[in-house]
């Protein structure tokens, strides 16, 4: 099989979400059979297609992972092309003009087709309302350029989401009056929201670039996407994209709407980050403190592989080390106001982190085991639970109630911070 699909979007917004995955699923099923995947941009609506929106398509198809054997072509620099056909249609008879636009002259008939997912469609062409081919404009419809390049293009299999279905039928009759054969078709099911509906921003981010923002990986990203209609078998979910590839079968699509379900997303996406390896995770956070002005471009690798691997088993999202770790990379942690007011402002708490801080002050390196012993000790010696002195520690350290492990943070954190951090809280 001679496989030739094509992803088509129009750069009239940022990618979505569902068009991402149609983006995918189109390159799963090429590169399973060894097939081309053609990029063909539909900007003939001038006033709607932005630059900036075509940027962002090929960025967030780079994020990916998805690369374009063919293309990107133009629907823009293709006028020529469509024009000859209207000329043909016009000849024909099969087409006439009417107030400067070129109307298909649909005939009364039973167009069929088969879908590769739906199975036979059959539908009364009565049901049509005016095919345009050309508007006044000028420019061609979707479904007329789409046809013309899809042929052009020698398309072996048109891969989309169910949206374009009703269209499916008027592009058939446009295939049999041009006299060019059809391609495969395959509606693709759309993703829905939490409440069955499409997915909308109501329901949060809906562009890929969002997503990677947050701070995805590509690649839980990517196994995502693939198991929203699809599914390797097994019951497995985590599939890295090599083998998406090879186990992609484009007949087990399931048929229902896609739901799109964010908190599946971040458990893979933290599944992902466990197997990351620490020098990657350690510049994948680098660069979003660096994003953020807090690190500086000579910063201590070291020093952020040690925190990589503090963080690696408790991040859901990149994003996670900015909201939520910003204290390693601060002069001075945001307190946190309810954090503060249970555990700093208490009875003898600030006398305690004095006198914690003087014994700190005497280590000579500041090791998390040795940063733990001298707490136990003066935990035991003051006759205290250690939560009653962990807690404030940790609040006066990190500005907050949850942290990850507080020695190793206090150790990554250096001794200069954490006793002047301490000294600090003593006085809040
Ligand atoms: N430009 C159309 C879209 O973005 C393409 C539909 C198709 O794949 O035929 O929806």
């Amino acid at each position: 099989m001679n496989v030739r699909v094509r992803f088509a979007p129009s750069p009239t917004g940022k990618l979505h979400v569902g068009s991402a995955r149609t983006a995918l699923f189109n390159w799963l099923f090429a590169k399973h059979h060894g097939g081309v995947f053609v990029l063909r941009i539909e900007d003939t609506d001038q006033k709607r297609s932005k630059s900036e929106f075509l940027d962002d398509i090929y960025a967030s198809l780079k994020f990916l992972g998805i690369h374009a054997d063919e293309g990107p072509y133009f629907q823009s620099q293709r006028l020529c092309l469509y024009q000859e056909q209207i000329q043909r249609l016009l000849q024909s008879g099969k087409a006439i003009q009417q107030d400067g636009a070129v109307v298909f002259q649909v005939q009364p008939q039973q167009v069929t087709f088969t879908d590769l997912l739906r199975g036979p469609i059959q539908v009364d062409t009565a049901l049509f309302e005016t095919l345009v081919l050309m508007k006044s404009d000028g420019s061609p419809t979707y479904n007329f350029a789409c046809v013309v390049d899809d042929a052009a293009m020698n398309i072996s299999h048109v891969i989309r989401g169910d949206d374009h279905i009703a269209n499916t039928p008027k592009q058939v009759i446009l295939y049999q009056a041009l006299g060019f054969s059809l391609p495969v078709f395959a509606h693709i099911p759309l993703i829905v929201g939490a409440d069955r509906a499409r997915l909308s921003k109501r329901f949060g981010a809906t562009s890929v670039d969002e997503y990677r923002q947050v701070g995805y990986l590509p690649e839980a990203f990517v196994n995502y996407l693939a198991l929203l209609g699809w599914a390797p078998g097994g019951n497995r979910e985590l599939v890295q994209p090599e083998e998406i590839v090879q186990l992609f079968d484009l007949a087990k699509v399931r048929k229902a709407a896609a739901q799109f379900d964010q908190r599946k997303l971040d458990w893979l996406n933290s599944q992902y980050l466990k197997q990351t390896p620490i020098a990657r995770l350690a510049d994948l956070l680098a660069e979003r403190a660096k994003a953020k002005g807090w690190l500086k471009e000579d910063y201590d690798r070291e020093w952020m592989q040690r925190l990589a691997a503090l963080l690696q088993d408790r991040l859901r999202v990149l994003e996670d080390v900015e909201e939520q770790h910003a204290f390693f990379f601060l002069d001075a942690p945001e307190y946190q106001k309810e954090a503060v007011d249970e555990f700093l402002h208490q009875d003898g708490v600030a006398q305690r982190l004095l006198s914690l801080r003087e014994r700190l002050a005497q280590l000579k390196t500041f090791e998390a085991s040795s940063i733990e012993e001298i707490t136990r000790a003066f935990i035991a010696e003051q006759k205290l639970t250690p939560k009653q002195l962990i807690h404030p520690v940790r609040v006066a350290i990190t500005g907050r109630a949850v942290s990850p492990p507080l020695f190793e943070t206090m150790s990554l954190l250096g001794q200069q911070k954490v006793l002047r951090r301490l000294e600090n809280a003593a006085t809040m």
